[in-house]
């Protein structure tokens, strides 16, 4: 097992429990990318910004992950009582603001859509809306409420999942800088640091590394890592018991137990000369802008900290999921820009697979399979 966020830290907790060997190979931290720095949002319904950008048979293409999203979020229900420690999980359900007609438009438009994928999208009117959410601006025309989505402490999950699969049997083998992988006669060789690892199989599940790990074994993964950023505030009374979106702009916005108001929405961050991710203050100010606009009551509150962090991404939204083609025996577990929502049935999907066996969770899973595209190396 190759990256110890929550992709690798979960398959590896799943497959030991299945009785498998295990060792996980994290080349730093475990949870230090972007597993431990997501805004902890549990996500189901689908993203408006590429709903409005890539349109509704992309919406269509992108229903089984509405399935997989579901599915983990009953995963997630269970998850603190299955790793046995306080995750700072809980389900307000997401509410999906539109302050035009149009957007109001739009937000219909994907709940036949996301209804279709089997997930319960009600849909509110001014009024009901205002009931329901009374902290939201007067601007908020209507909406839409999923029940099931929440949040979640981001740096509490991949090293609780962790502990889990350490407790489960598995070796961790951490900060050895980055791994490299080699077919062998029988599998494969994974060196980390001074140490060769042989296996009999492969699971990289290394966020945006994972196309860089999949080259070595000649698959050409069409995976992207771009930096984004996250702020939040000083802790106020809880007031926002919702997972907040808007139609119109990049938003998602919830309060922590603490009361601190997490505010982010896949807004751009850069990269500084050494390449590494750091916050776009005119990015910070315009995220900040649209978060007041559409909740006033956080406008009082100081920003105590923002960050930036390279978030996993395929241009299609698609997950990556299962046997590589080129490389039998070597399995993909990758779950683009919602990762953290689905990272727990990805996991048991993964691990199914590896195993060999039927996956336990009705996912329809053809159009996440790695392709046989071989690269040019
Ligand atoms: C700012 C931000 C906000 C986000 N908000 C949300 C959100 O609210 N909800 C949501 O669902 N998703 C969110 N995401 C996306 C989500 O965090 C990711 O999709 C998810 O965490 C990916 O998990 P992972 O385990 O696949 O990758 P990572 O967490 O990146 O873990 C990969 C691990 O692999 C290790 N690694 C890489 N290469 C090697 C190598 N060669 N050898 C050994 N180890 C290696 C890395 O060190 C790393 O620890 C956000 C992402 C960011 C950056």
């Amino acid at each position: 097992m190759i990256g110890g966020g929550i992709a690798g830290a979960a398959t590896a907790l799943y497959l030991a429990r299945d009785g498998v060997r295990v060792t996980l190979v994290e080349g730093a931290v475990i949870g230090g990318g972007a597993s431990g720095a997501n805004a902890g949002s549990l996500h189901a319904q689908i993203p408006h910004d590429p709903f409005r950008n890539l349109g509704a048979a992309w919406a269509g293409a992108f229903q089984p992950v509405v399935t997989l999203l579901a599915r983990s979020l009953g995963m997630w229900r269970e998850l603190e009582a299955d790793l046995g420690c306080d995750l700072e999980i809980a389900f307000g359900g997401g509410v999906m603001v539109g302050a035009t007609p149009a957007e109001c438009d739009e937000i219909a438009a994907k709940a036949e859509i996301e209804r279709a994928a089997g997930l319960d999208i009600t849909l509110l009117g001014r009024n009901a809306l205002r009931d329901a959410a009374p902290y939201l601006a007067e601007t908020a025309l209507g909406g839409a409420f999923c029940a099931i989505e929440g949040k979640a402490n981001p740096m509490r999950v991949a090293p609780a999942y962790a502990a889990a699969a350490r407790a489960a049997g598995v070796t961790i083998v951490a900060g050895q800088g980055p791994a490299a992988i080699a077919r062998t006669g029988q599998g494969y060789a994974v060196t980390t640091g001074e140490r060769v690892i042989d296996a009999d199989r492969l699971v990289i599940a290394a966020g945006g590394a994972t196309g860089g790990l999949a080259a070595q074994l000649g698959a050409d993964l069409a995976i992207t890592s771009t930096p984004i950023q996250v702020c939040v505030t000083e802790p106020a009374e809880p007031f926002v018991p919702h997972l907040v979106y808007c139609a119109g702009e990049k938003l998602s916005l919830k309060q922590s137990r603490v009361g601190s108001i997490l505010i982010g929405g896949g807004w751009d961050a850069r990269l500084d000369d050494r390449g590494r991710p750091v916050v776009d203050a005119a990015n910070l100010s315009a995220n900040l802008r649209v978060a007041m606009r559409i909740v006033p009551g956080i406008a009082g509150l100081n920003l105590v900290r923002s960050w930036a962090a390279l978030v996993n991404g395929t241009d299609d939204w698609l997950p990556i999921i299962g046997e590589l083609p080129q490389a039998p025996g070597a399995f993909i577990n990758y779950v683009p820009w919602l990762g953290f929502s689905g990272g727990p049935a990805a996991a048991r999907i993964t691990a199914d697979l590896v195993l060999g066996k039927p996956p336990s969770l009705d996912v329809p899973l053809a159009s996440f399979a790695p392709k046989a595209t071989l690269n040019a190396g």
